[in-house]
């Protein structure tokens, strides 16, 4: 009697929530054209997925063009009381791009256009879902580039940089995506159009630009970009030092901080990851060594030779067993193809793969890297190493195949393990993959309940009501009612 009363009760709701969601598609399609609006269950499903092992489904999919739209689908699904979330190209690494509480996603890539390039100030003025690279593209006839280059800047979008604050190989020297935003125009959760931080320089007061970079897409909708410029340096080198054991490799990262040597990008791939990056790229990696470091130095044509100088002789110091120059620019791309396809390489052999992000202290990398295999062997694993050396930014990657429940139960363990001993070693859970749905449970680690008090704060002064990205970067388990998910709780993978 009781179990027909409940499911009664849940086919109320359903019906009621149906209701809504037909409703607001049919305000939405007239609003931006049927083309431009999905609903149906089979293309709903693509969009349930992201780079991570997470997974939700939205209940509808909307493609703007303008910021002016953006702001109507977001006012609409407030009248209908609907969470919003925001995409980019969806290859985030910890689910942030997926909608947990249901609701619309508003997929920023036909708001693709570079709206204005002004050389001499160095600046662009792009829209969202422009992808990063194609930035570099728009200028480098010019001997300018945009610096952050996270290895997923062929297809992931500036919108999504922004929102992760991504990194990349050359953050190292030239810093994180928020070290090269200028200003921004946003879309907050009740529709309201506004600009933060100035194009030409510092503005004065609060640094909101710096806020909103990294937010995850929890405190606003970027619509609009504008972007440092760098100038393309007058020399570049780089350096692939092959060793036999990779305690030697992670040793050479710690001694080159110590000398005070801050290389361009210094990058480890372990040995096994370098034979399967081999087979499929042909990149020039050695097929047996322990471990290379990719490490590039540029600037003034006689300082990038003194650096490459003293790069080699640390190398060489630390057992380096050959250290190669790339003698040209073709050598150069292909071994950073070799690098940025490595992830895609390992993905050839297994149905899927867990790619972690943690950060350690430089000064540990010699010890983590031996105790994170010992994990993955514990749980069956394998695990690969590709990771940004210089900064200390870990990224093992687990194989497995999530058809088998005992390995996927065994994959989120060895990373939950993996990502615990980072916190342990004095880093952190997160270099540059954001927290999203995948780590929130785990920010208890980091974080005390006056940091999330305070961090709660800034969340609910911006997004009081949760309807941006809810249920992303606060723990949900901690008492968390102030982070409501106003719908279901869509079907996660775990
Ligand atoms: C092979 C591979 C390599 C990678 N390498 C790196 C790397 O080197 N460095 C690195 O940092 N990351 C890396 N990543 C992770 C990922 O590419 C970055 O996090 C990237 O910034 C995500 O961009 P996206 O367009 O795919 O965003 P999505 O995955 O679509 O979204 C990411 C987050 O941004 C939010 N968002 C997207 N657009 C907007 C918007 N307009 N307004 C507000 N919020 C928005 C989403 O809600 C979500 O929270 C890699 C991923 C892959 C698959």
């Amino acid at each position: 009697m009781q179990a027909r009363q409940e499911s009664n009760y849940s086919e109320g709701v359903n019906s009621k929530r149906a209701t809504v969601i037909s409703s607001l598609v049919r305000e939405l399609k007239s609003l931006l054209g049927p083309e431009n609006v999905l609903s149906a269950t089979e293309d709903l499903c693509l969009y349930e997925f992201d780079g991570s092992v997470e997974k939700a489904r939205p209940e509808l999919v909307v493609f703007p063009h303008t910021t002016e739209q953006v702001s109507r689908i977001v006012k609409l699904a407030a009248k209908y009381q609907v969470p919003v979330v925001g995409r980019g190209a969806g290859t985030g690494l910890s689910g942030g791009a997926l909608a947990r509480g249901g609701g619309v996603m508003i997929v920023f890539a036909r708001m693709n256009k570079i709206l204005a390039i002004d050389l001499e100030s160095r600046r662009a003025v792009v829209q969202p879902g422009v992808v990063n690279l194609d930035i570099t593209r728009a200028v480098e006839h010019a001997g300018l580039y945009f610096a952050p280059d996270p290895s997923s800047q062929k297809s992931c979008t500036i919108g999504g940089n922004v929102a992760e604050n991504a990194g990349g190989p050359h953050t190292l020297a030239y810093g994180v995506t928020t070290n090269h935003i200028a200003a921004l125009e946003l879309v907050m959760p009740d529709g309201e159009i506004v600009r933060v931080g100035s194009k030409n320089g510092d503005a004065p007061g609060y640094d909101l630009c710096g806020l909103f970079v990294g937010s995850e897409g929890t405190l606003a909708l970027v619509t609009e970009i504008t972007v440092k410029l760098s100038r393309k340096p007058e020399a570049v080198k780089t350096l692939l030092a092959i060793f036999d054991a990779i305690e030697d490799a992670s040793q050479t990262v710690v001694e080159i901080t110590a000398r005070g040597i801050t290389p361009a990008a210094c990058e480890m791939l372990d040995g096994w990851t370098l034979q399967v990056v081999e087979d499929y790229i042909q990149a020039g990696f050695p097929r047996y060594s322990a471990a290379v470091l990719l490490l590039e130095v540029e600037g003034l044509r006689e300082a990038v030779e003194a650096q490459a100088a003293a790069v080699d002789e640390v190398c060489r110091t630390c057992h380096a067993r050959e250290v190669r120059v790339a003698r040209d620019d073709h050598e150069r791309d292909l071994l950073w193809k070799g690098r940025k396809n490595a992830f895609g390489a390992l993905g050839r052999l297994a149905p899927s793969n867990y790619v972690l992000d943690g950060v350690i202290p430089r000064s540990k990398l010699p010890q983590a890297l031996t105790h994170i295999l010992g994990i993955g062997k514990k749980y069956g694993f394998h695990v690969g190493n590709i990771f940004h050396a210089g900064d200390g930014n870990l990224h093992p990657i687990v194989l497995y195949d999530p058809r088998d429940s005992q390995q996927c139960k065994n994959a989120i363990a060895a990373a939950e393990e993996i990502i615990r001993y980072c916190v342990e070693l004095g880093g952190a859970l997160t270099g540059e993959h954001g927290v999203g749905m995948e780590k929130n449970e785990l920010m208890s680690l980091l974080f005390s309940e006056a940091d999330f008090d305070l961090m709660r704060r800034v969340h609910d002064t911006f997004n009081p009501d949760s309807s941006l990205n809810p249920g992303k970067i606060f723990p949900l388990s901690k008492g968390c009612g102030e982070i409501r998910i106003r719908s279901k709780e869509a079907t996660g993978a775990r």
